[in-house]
């Protein structure tokens, strides 16, 4: 059984940790390597090897830094491939969505490339007689990354490659679940250049996120995944002095108009809340029709391809949706769909008791479809990051609104409507971090910044694009004068007065 390693100091090195955790391959249920859970001398080791590199990153010009990126992106498309075969065989996902996973994850590498003119700060001349101002962003030195299962390499890549390319040194912890291409991706920055001890991996769970949270040489965490752990890595984080950003879970809502093109609004839920077995922070859980004729025309759209949709191991080519990660999340969707039942939902398609022959070990769910959900329902309410999609019927535009207001989570929502009105209205009112207009699912591209409102992000900052570089970097702004301009005696008013 393979035993994965940690990666510290540019050497991969092997935990002498005694607690492990399984990793599967959720398609067969085969548990097919070890997870060491690293100890904290480990984690003092990345930390220390990352402070020890600081120096030097910190000070090669960030033409040079590029330089290395535009290597490690070129590795990544060489590898895309691989890459994506990693993720498939250990989160479940097929074969084009990891490749697209990947493909997300890369152009936020190619936004890092053009970290010399985003650190290019500004100048300002003469703001007192012969005194200029300038700002610049400069690193925070050791930062860490806390990744979920549900995006190995994507989400990683949201966060290491602007840190890295800002200056600073970085300490990525995985999730548990799918470790492998994050470990691949780091040996392709190693190959690219980056020095030792830039770019760092320890495994664990909670306990090595708990001594990241304390450590004192550690500057800055962004955290990724569920939204009681992001609260908790915000407070425990903040409390000991750190800049965090935590992005939490997600009940994303589409709202469907009487006049949207109804062949259009039911495609675009079918990959939107079964595309990668749901298990998306954007994904669509909730899809709210405005009348009941437009409800019962998408419920009749969304059966027959719900019903239809081809489930299977990421090596069929032919699958739309793979396994669920864990047998544990497996069956806590199951639970999810029986307490629909028990709370009066009516289930139009039912996934429990899903099979696939040759796979009947693996961790399968079958599409699922809820009518007539309301909001007390613990499937309107909790997050439940699988297969299951629930339609909640409102009787005007308002309520629709009124409904995404009074869920707790904010990350991303649409309107599908033909109406430039209703839809510009949507747009400009709704308390909701993300919008799409006749668009699914909307995350923001690379060069744009990514983040939820309300209980979907703590911190002030939303991540990679723009707001990822102001996050991993701090600002500090310089005013000089040259020694002619004191050459008069002391001062005792504001120069820029003069
Ligand atoms: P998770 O919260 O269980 O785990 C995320 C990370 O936290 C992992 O690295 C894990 O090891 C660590 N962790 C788990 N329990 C912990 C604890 N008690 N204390 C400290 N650390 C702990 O999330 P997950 O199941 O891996 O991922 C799914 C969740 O992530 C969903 O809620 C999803 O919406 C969310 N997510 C959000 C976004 C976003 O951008 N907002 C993106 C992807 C996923």
């Amino acid at each position: 059984m393979t035993k994965i390693s940690n990666a510290i100091g540019g050497k991969l090195v092997m935990s002498s940790s005694t607690r492990t955790s399984p990793v599967f391959n959720p398609a067969t249920g085969e548990e097919i390597a070890t997870l060491p859970l690293s100890t904290n001398a480990e984690i003092d080791a990345a930390v220390a090897a990352a402070k020890a590199a600081l120096p030097g990153w910190a000070n090669t010009t960030p033409m040079k830094r590029a330089r290395v990126l535009f290597k490690f992106k070129q590795l990544l498309d060489e590898h895309a491939d691989e890459l994506a075969r990693e993720i498939s065989r250990e989160h479940g996902k097929v074969h084009d969505d990891a490749l697209g996973e990947v493909a997300r994850g890369i152009d936020v590498v190619d936004f890092a490339c053009g970290i010399p003119q985003l650190l290019k700060g500004e100048f300002s001349r003469n703001v007192g007689p012969n005194i200029d101002t300038y700002s610049d962003r400069q690193p925070l030195g050791v930062v860490a990354g806390i990744t979920p299962f549900n995006f190995p390499a994507m989400v990683p890549l949201w966060m290491y490659p602007i840190a890295i390319a800002c200056g600073n040194t970085f300490i990525l912890k995985p999730s548990e679940r799918d470790p492998s291409a994050p470990m691949l991706a780091w040996k392709l920055f190693q190959e690219a250049g980056l020095p030792d001890g830039v770019f760092n991996i320890v495994h664990g769970d909670k306990e090595a996120v708990d001594h990241i949270l304390d450590h004192p040489d550690i500057k800055a965490v962004s955290f990724v995944g569920s939204t009681p752990i992001a609260e908790y890595v915000y407070q425990r984080g903040t409390k000991a002095g750190k800049r965090v950003q935590a992005l939490g879970g997600a009940k994303n809502h589409m709202i469907i108009l009487p006049d949207a093109d109804m062949d259009q609004a039911a495609d675009a839920l079918m990959g939107a809340g079964y595309g990668s077995a749901g298990e998306r922070c954007m994904a669509i859980s909730v899809a709210v029709p405005v009348g009941d004729k437009t409800a019962d025309a998408l419920v009749a759209k969304l059966k027959p391809r719900v019903e239809a949709l081809k489930i299977g191991p990421a090596t069929d080519k032919d699958a739309q949706m793979g396994p669920i990660v864990s047998k544990m999340q497996r069956d806590k969707i199951v639970g999810y769909i029986d307490s629909g039942v028990e709370q009066g939902a009516e289930l139009v398609v039912d996934g429990r008791g899903f099979s696939l022959q040759g796979y009947e070990n693996g961790f399968f769910v079958g599409g699922t479809l809820f009518d007539h959900v309301k909001p007390d329902m613990k499937i309107y309410r909790e997050e439940i990051f699988g297969p299951v999609l629930a339609v909640v019927r409102t009787h005007s535009y308002q309520e629709a609104v009124d409904l995404i207001h009074g869920h707790e989570y904010a990350n991303g929502t649409a309107i599908f409507t033909r109406d430039g009105d209703a839809a510009r209205e949507f747009a400009d009112k709704i308390e909701v971090g993300m919008v799409g207009i006749n668009v699914p699912i909307p995350v923001p591209v690379a060069y744009h910044s990514f983040g939820g409102w309300k209980r979907s992000l703590f911190g002030d900052h939303s991540i990679y694009g723009p707001e990822g570089v102001h996050f991993y970097t701090r600002l500090k702004t310089v005013t000089t004068r040259w020694p002619a301009g004191i050459k008069e005696g002391a001062e005792f008013t504001f120069p820029s007065m003069k």
